[in-house]
């Protein structure tokens, strides 16, 4: 038989090599006609009397599969969407069955009689892995990595996953395994026994072939009788220990926000509770509930489709050669440069990093270096690529060290005198045909651009802090930025594996815009005499990973004092609360700086000491009693007032597309995962609910939270920012 997507090889031992391979493509992901060819195949396993045994592995190096196709899942919303409407009954009867394809192919694999053996060559993750933990027997590569991140893009692993990992590991490690979505190396999973043996890369298959010969069992362990869960069952001495403690720990870590994870602490519990194939039908029925939820929909398409549109390339000009960028300059080897440093030589670029003199610049670059010990202490690079990393850069004051660059990064002093000075210098050696950008978080780059000669190739390429960790690059255009700069700033950025969002020359850029709102809602209800820990409590339940006063501290009080009076010169004395300011400006006079400072918001005793917030708050404002006060009315003010500036941004145009407000939200400032980001927070309550929520708020705390122009329009048409701004949309074409 011969299939598309697999070879087929059977040896004298009646051993069958399955190898998944696709044509064309680079990875092997799931789609319809996979799916269709795995069932056949079980079928010619089961049915063939000459094949004792099978070995499914991949033919790509260094992975296994990546997952589900994109195509498929939003072809399965589509469909659903498109169904609900004229039959609903019919369209959740068809998710459901649709919703349940993987499982019943992995659990016909399972119970087919023979046995098979899942050789994992790389990278094998979701159903992937649920393929393999269906298989009779799992053998891995060292290097390969493994793990069910479903519930980080809003659902959760559907086709098994929540019930065969609690049946080989503890119920603990599975629950954390699961609602974390980690990815396990070929060893952790080993430990727990999700894996039976870890073998070097070439010698994978002969491992799975002992496997079989040595008369691996076709029967699964839970179909035999007697099976015994790895920690006991649910009501028993072992069980009164876990279960009790989940529901908290899932609150702590999830504040009740995500559908996904609540169904995965379901799933285990109940499906625990009945053999394998009711729980396969309970894990179904919760999967099909999840895939309906809001939640789930906007998650999957910001954190997994958009995300991987704008990694690719989305906005990057097409007419344009990708540039294979060689060599980087760093201008400024302080906080922010050293950073910016570290990341392109890790990506495997040259770099220059310059500062005033030799001992600054060696400074910058020691930076690097304190990463990648810790890295290599902790097992994540060998010394020989350490090394490496660092023999990349070169730090030195000299600017003629320059001239050979592709791209330069100003990351200089915010000062305008400063970055033009640094300009001219640069342009003085520069190519011709290299990039300038600069890294400034508030100045707009059309007036930076003036100082250079050719303000085509100049840009805006703005970090977030800690830059090795932060995924977000914001790339701004200057009025009169070239699309070759666009490009090769794209290019750039794909190649330090971050994710950037292009966004519109204004002051603070799109994630400071809606970052300061957040901060500033904070003010407002410190000086309303909200008791500080209900603040941040009110952020983190809302879904927020900092709250505002603790994000207040790491960003440093002194520069709100400092953005708060460019505000105040640039935009007059009504563009910034007085109460605010007279809280800053006292929290500086105090010398509370923020966490550098040892105080802020909060006090930051030695270790092992936690940080607490400072007592003194309480006694600056007239405290509200906590009961008095409608917590749920906090958390929708942090959000609501984030989502207004998204949309403000794309109303002015700054920001033009809807996926990267959505996913620049996500990963620049943490805005509520769950709720897709900014602007799926309105779609998916719909603009007329978020006009309305507005207008609640507006006359309750000011006009602050008035909706906007556009969004009275979008709700009186029952539109959504997605439709509006879609190519083609009425908002695309006014642009
Ligand atoms: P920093 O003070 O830590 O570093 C600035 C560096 O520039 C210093 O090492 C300084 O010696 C060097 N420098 C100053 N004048 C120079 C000159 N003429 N030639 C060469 N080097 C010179 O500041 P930072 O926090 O790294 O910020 C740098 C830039 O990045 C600023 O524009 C800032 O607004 C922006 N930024 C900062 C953050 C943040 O979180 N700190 C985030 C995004 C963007």
């Amino acid at each position: 038989m011969s299939y598309e997507n697999f070879k087929t090889d059977t040896d004298a031992n009646g051993i069958a090599l399955i190898t998944w391979d696709m044509p064309d493509r680079s990875m092997n992901v799931f789609t319809a006609e996979v799916m269709d060819e795995i069932d056949r195949i079980v079928d010619a396993v089961a049915a063939d009397e000459a094949v004792k045994g099978a070995i499914i592995t991949s033919g790509k190096r260094g992975s296994f599969t990546g997952g589900a196709d994109l195509k498929m899942l939003s072809g399965m919303f589509e469909r659903f969407e498109a169904k609900k409407r004229d039959n609903p009954d019919a369209a959740i009867e068809e998710l459901f069955e649709a919703a349940g394809r993987m499982s019943w192919l992995w659990r016909k694999l399972e119970t087919c009689g023979k046995p098979l053996v899942a050789a994992i060559n790389g990278t094998c993750m979701g159903g992937g892995f649920e393929l393999a933990l269906a298989c009779h027997g799992r053998v891995a590569a060292e290097d390969a990595k493994m793990g069910l991140p479903e519930v980080k893009v809003g659902i959760f692993p559907g086709a098994g996953g929540t019930q065969r990992v609690p049946r080989l590991t503890d119920t603990q490690s599975a629950l954390q395994m699961l609602l974390k979505g980690s990815t396990l190396t070929a060893a952790k999973a080993k430990g727990m026994k999700l894996i039976d043996q870890v073998v070097p890369q070439d010698q994978l298959v002969d491992a799975a072939k002992a496997m079989l010969k040595a008369g691996l069992s076709p029967v699964k362990p839970w179909d035999e009788k007697g099976f015994k869960l790895p920690s006991g069952p649910v009501y028993s001495v072992q069980g009164a220990q876990v279960w009790p403690a989940v529901a908290s720990l899932y609150r702590k870590e999830t504040n009740d926000n995500y559908p996904g994870a609540r169904a995965i602490v379901k799933c285990v519990y109940e499906g625990l509770l009945v053999p394998m194939d009711t729980a396969l039908r309970i894990e179904q029925r919760y999967f099909t509930e999840v895939l309906q939820t809001t939640e789930a929909a906007m998650m999957i398409r910001s954190l997994f489709v958009s995300m991987q549109e704008l990694n690719k390339g989305a906005r990057r000009p097409k007419n344009v050669p990708v540039t294979e960028l060689k060599k980087v300059g760093i201008v400024g080897a302080g906080f922010m440069g050293a950073g910016i440093a570290f990341v392109s030589a890790q990506a495997g670029l040259e770099v220059v990093l310059i500062d005033r003199d030799q001992a600054a610049a060696d400074k910058g670059k020691a930076h690097s270096n304190t990463l990648l010990e810790k890295a290599v202490s902790q097992g994540r690079s060998t010394k020989e690529q350490a090394e490496a990393v660092l023999g990349r850069i070169t730090a030195t004051p000299d600017y003629d060290a320059l001239k050979d660059a592709d791209l330069v990064i100003e990351a200089v002093f915010e000062d305008r005198d400063v970055k033009a000075e640094v300009t001219k210098q640069v342009a003085a050696v520069l190519r011709k045909d290299a990039i300038y950008a600069s890294n400034t978080s508030t100045i707009p780059i059309t007036s930076l651009a003036e100082a250079f000669e050719d303000p085509a190739r100049f840009i805006g390429v703005h970090f977030f802090s800690p830059v090795d960790r932060m995924m977000l690059t914001e790339v701004i255009l200057g009025k009169q930025t070239g699309d070759k700069a666009l490009a090769v700033a794209l290019d750039f950025v794909r190649a330090i594996k971050k994710t950037p969002i292009v966004v519109n020359d204004t002051r603070g850029f799109f994630a400071n815009r809606c970052v300061l709102r957040y901060m500033s809602e904070a003010y407002d209800m410190l000086v309303e005499g909200v008791p500080p820990a209900m603040i941040e409590n009110a952020a983190k339940f809302a879904g927020m990973p900092v709250g505002p006063l603790a994000l207040n501290d790491e960003t440093a009080v002194d520069l709100s004092l400092k953005i708060m009076k460019a505000t105040i010169r640039d935009m007059g004395e009504d563009s910034v609360d007085p109460r605010h300011f007279k809280l800053v400006e006292q929290m500086n006079a105090d010398g509370r700086l923020g966490r550098k400072a040892g105080k802020g918001f909060y006090d930051y005793p030695a270790k092992p000491a936690k940080k607490a917030l400072w007592p003194g708050l309480k006694q600056m404002f007239e405290q509200q009693p906590a009961d008095s006060i409608d917590f749920e009315e906090l958390k929708q003010r942090f959000l609501v007032t984030m989502a207004l500036e998204a949309a403000r941004t794309m109303e002015e145009g700054v920001v033009t597309d809807p996926r990267e407000a959505d996913v620049g939200s996500i990963l620049g400032f943490g805005f509520a995962p769950y709720t897709g980001g900014t602007i799926s927070y309105i779609d998916g309550m719909g603009t007329k609910a978020f006009v309305a929520l507005c207008e609640k708020l507006a006359a309750k705390h000011g006009e602050r939270f008035e909706p906007t122009p556009l969004l009275k329009d979008m709700a009186a048409k029952g539109e959504t920012f997605y439709r509006r701004f879609a190519p083609g949309g009425s908002q695309a074409r006014a642009a």
